[in-house]
């Protein structure tokens, strides 16, 4: 760290070539926050063995994205036995929170109010012991109800709810495409398909998130997805300090108060 007479830390020249700052600056940032807002994306659960659906090895480069789309969801029993698959292997995984999600817990637990908005899917930062969690991409942890035929890419389901493994459950007792116990309806993962509907509940909940911080954390997101990409541009214009912690350069990190490039598990834990 290198302290300017005023207070300042001063940038320091990162392997990109932007202002970098230390460590040490990021901890004065979150010693100041007692309404901490953590954004969080792929990179702080790719150290938990979850790659990164854009990187090489991730999912979407063995399923073809193009197949995996709601409507085709709706229209193909094959497309659904592909995605069971594909969620199959996603928890054989058997992925566990890591450093980053436990520093972030731990952050809580120490009797800060800290809100957590995710584009993760995996449920990891509650198993962290993180309390206020927004899954703005849904989870992969439960299944719900989509109704019998959705258009337009809105779920139009009964409200049945249940655990992933109700469905695995049913297709190994030999129903490849189980369906709604209580309506007869197609059960999807309660996750944000392409070509689906954000959820309404989820954005409002973000937002709420939002209009009480008071400071905003970016974890391990490139800030490439709408609408998590828009999120820490409000926070800017609202007048809130910015933090991103994460491997490669942002589209964002000119804007940012604190910028580190490390992994999240390392810069946190
Ligand atoms: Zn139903």
């Amino acid at each position: 760290m290198r302290a300017t007479p005023d207070g300042l830390i001063a940038p320091v020249p990162g392997r990109s070539g932007r202002p970098t700052r230390m460590v040490d600056s990021l901890a004065e940032f979150l010693r100041r926050s007692e309404h901490l807002l953590v954004l969080t994306g792929a990179g702080i659960s790719t150290e938990s063995g979850i790659p990164d659906f854009r990187s090489p090895g991730g999912v979407w480069t063995r399923y073809d994205p193009r197949q995996m789309t709601f409507d085709r969801y709706v229209e193909s029993a094959e497309v659904r036995a592909l995605s069971w698959a594909m969620r199959r292997e996603f928890f054989a995984a058997g992925a566990r929170p890591n450093a980053g999600h436990l520093a972030i817990a731990a952050m809580e637990a120490a009797g800060r109010s800290v809100g957590v908005i995710t584009q993760n899917i995996d449920g990891l930062h509650q198993e962290a012991g993180s309390r206020t969690v927004v899954e703005i991409h849904g989870t992969a942890r439960t299944v719900t109800c989509i109704g019998r035929r959705p258009r337009w890419g809105m779920p139009d389901g009964c409200g049945f709810r249940e655990d992933t493994t109700w469905a695995f459950a049913r297709i190994d007792a030999g129903d490849p495409d189980p369906a709604c116990p209580e309506c007869g309806g197609l059960v999807k993962s309660a996750t944000i398909s392409f070509g689906q509907a954000m959820d309404t509940t989820s954005m409002d909940a973000a937002a709420q998130l939002m209009d009480v911080a008071d400071a905003m954390l970016v974890v391990g997101s490139s800030l490439q997805v709408h609408p998590v990409a828009g999120m820490p541009v409000d926070a800017v214009e609202r007048g809130l300090p910015l933090a991103i912690v994460n491997r490669e350069p942002t589209p964002l990190d000119d804007l940012a108060d604190v910028v580190v490039h490390g992994s999240a598990g390392e810069v946190l834990g």
